[in-house]
């Protein structure tokens, strides 16, 4: 009899424990639907304007290489701090640096909740060659679904994302984290003031992720997130022969022609296989398993398609290596830039006293850039032949950085991505340099985590940069996502 009662009361039990537990699934499925149905709405009302608002900001030509900018730098920032505090960040300050300001934000809503620092720079590169361009590169138009400036995907486009997630979740009362913003102005020219400005603001910029979307995905059909950024070493190297340019029929044969010589020693730098040949470039090199590298040759890759979106017959690489492994996991080298003699209209005979070359290399993960500078130095002054002189020396660099798919943060990116994707995200090795990743983790002590809506079909550097506006609102409509998964792991 006691045990029959005892049986009643566990079923009864069971039964109140099951009725309490699908109370609480209930409202959270409720909870979880309003959320999202009032970011959708405010989104889907305000999309117009968003868009109206990052090609207002895409109108300054805030590029950070040329000094004609100096004012156009400070309009950007500005205007990047109007839209954060209209946005709703709480707090919003230009703040000074050696050289160009930064402009921090934020919105604390709760000490104890966690916060996520956003990283973007509203400065941009040159945008020469103008003639290459088919509209003016500070006057966005769009075409094709596709906003065409400089800009426009690197980063204003895409740091603006966030500036907009912030209002949305503003907005509709539901943010989740405290959320912080380090928007630079240096990054096109290899951020030379951010790592003091860092180390001289650690608790103000303390966070338990940082965030940053300046990179790009595979494709919208096949969603990804980069898991590292190569680091870089920037020289360049200056060949003199004769002290003044000579004519070259009198002179010609008898001196040292320095751009036949710079030609030479940069010809020398690559074998027949691609590989490049200068003494102790790969010595660093971890070189990827088996195992990763066949994880990494699962993503989506046309061969067709990437020969027409580069506009060529034929690629061309280090032997041994897919494309995607060329791009990620192998270091490079390549020349920028190339100058000297007569380049202007018609013949002119010379035999130029100098010739110039801009040259960089990027790295992967074990590779210094400070070294790796040396080393590239060293073997230009090192293998030019005593009829010239050789003048090297490091512009910028940064290092390779990391970050591993196991942290909260990445879990949160990849959900948040799969939740508006509706598929999970390929985690792939990006092919480009944020040098400030490393920096921001060592003085910072937290993961960087790349959620980059572009593609890399953007023309970023290049002419007619662009940027998808379907990345564009699909960034915003993602990022909540992110902050909502961070801050609630479980969910
Ligand atoms: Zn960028």
């Amino acid at each position: 009899m006691a045990d029959l009662f005892t049986k009643y009361v566990n079923v009864f039990g069971q039964f109140l424990f099951h009725q309490k537990f699908y109370i609480r699934f209930i409202t959270y499925q409720k909870n979880k639907t309003i959320f999202m149905e009032a970011w959708e709405e405010y989104q889907e009302k305000n999309k117009e304007r968003f868009l109206n608002e990052m090609m207002e900001l895409l109108r300054i030509p805030s590029v950070s290489a040329k000094s004609e900018h100096i004012q156009d730098m400070t309009k950007c920032a500005e205007a990047v701090k109007k839209s954060l505090l209209a946005s709703g960040a709480d707090k919003v300050e230009i703040m000074q640096t050696d050289g160009f300001p930064v402009v921090y934000a934020e919105k604390i809503i709760d000490a104890n909740k966690p916060t996520v620092l956003v990283y973007g720079h509203y400065d941009v590169q040159p945008a020469e060659p103008l003639e290459l361009w088919h509209s003016k590169p500070f006057d966005p138009v769009i075409k094709d679904g596709k906003v065409y400036a400089r800009g426009s995907a690197d980063d204003k486009g895409q740091f603006y994302m966030h500036v907009k997630a912030l209002e949305t979740l503003v907005k509709t009362n539901t943010m989740s984290t405290n959320i912080k913003f380090l928007i630079e102005g240096e990054e096109e020219i290899g951020s030379p003031n951010l790592g003091k400005f860092v180390g001289e603001h650690k608790e103000l910029l303390k966070a338990d992720v940082i965030l940053i979307s300046d990179s790009s995905m595979l494709s919208m059909e096949n969603p990804s997130l980069d898991i590292g950024v190569r680091g870089l070493s920037y020289i360049e190297v200056e060949v003199t022969g004769a002290d003044h340019d000579l004519h070259s029929g009198t002179y010609g044969g008898a001196v040292a022609n320095p751009i036949t010589i710079l030609s030479k020693m940069i010809a020398s730098c690559h074998d027949e296989n691609n590989h490049i040949t200068i003494p102790g470039f790969y010595d660093d090199v971890i070189e990827s398993t088996k195992e990763e590298r066949e994880l990494m040759n699962k993503a989506p890759y046309s061969e067709e398609e990437y020969k027409k979106e580069v506009g060529v017959n034929e690629l061309w690489g280090e032997k041994g290596y897919t494309t995607n492994e060329r791009t990620g996991i192998r270091p490079t080298l390549e020349v920028n830039g190339i100058w000297g003699g007569y380049t202007g209209e018609g013949a002119k005979t010379v035999l130029p006293s100098k010739a110039t070359a801009k040259i960089s290399a990027r790295l992967v993960p074990n590779q210094s850039s400070a070294k790796m500078s040396k080393i590239l130095i060293d073997y230009f002054s090192k293998i030019a032949p005593p009829s010239v002189t050789v003048k090297a020396f490091e512009h910028h660099g940064g290092e390779p950085y990391m970050t591993p798919i196991d942290s909260p943060g990445y879990k949160a990116a990849s959900k948040a991505v799969e939740k508006t994707f509706g598929k999970t995200p390929i985690p792939v090795r990006g092919g480009g340099s944020i040098p400030i990743c490393s920096i921001l983790e060592r003085e910072l002590g937290v993961k960087i985590i790349f959620m980059g809506f572009g593609l890399d079909s953007d023309n970023l550097h290049s002419p007619n940069e662009k940027y998808g506006i379907a990345n564009f609102y699909k960034g915003i409509k993602t990022i909540p996502y992110f902050h909502k998964y961070f801050s609630e792991p479980n969910l």
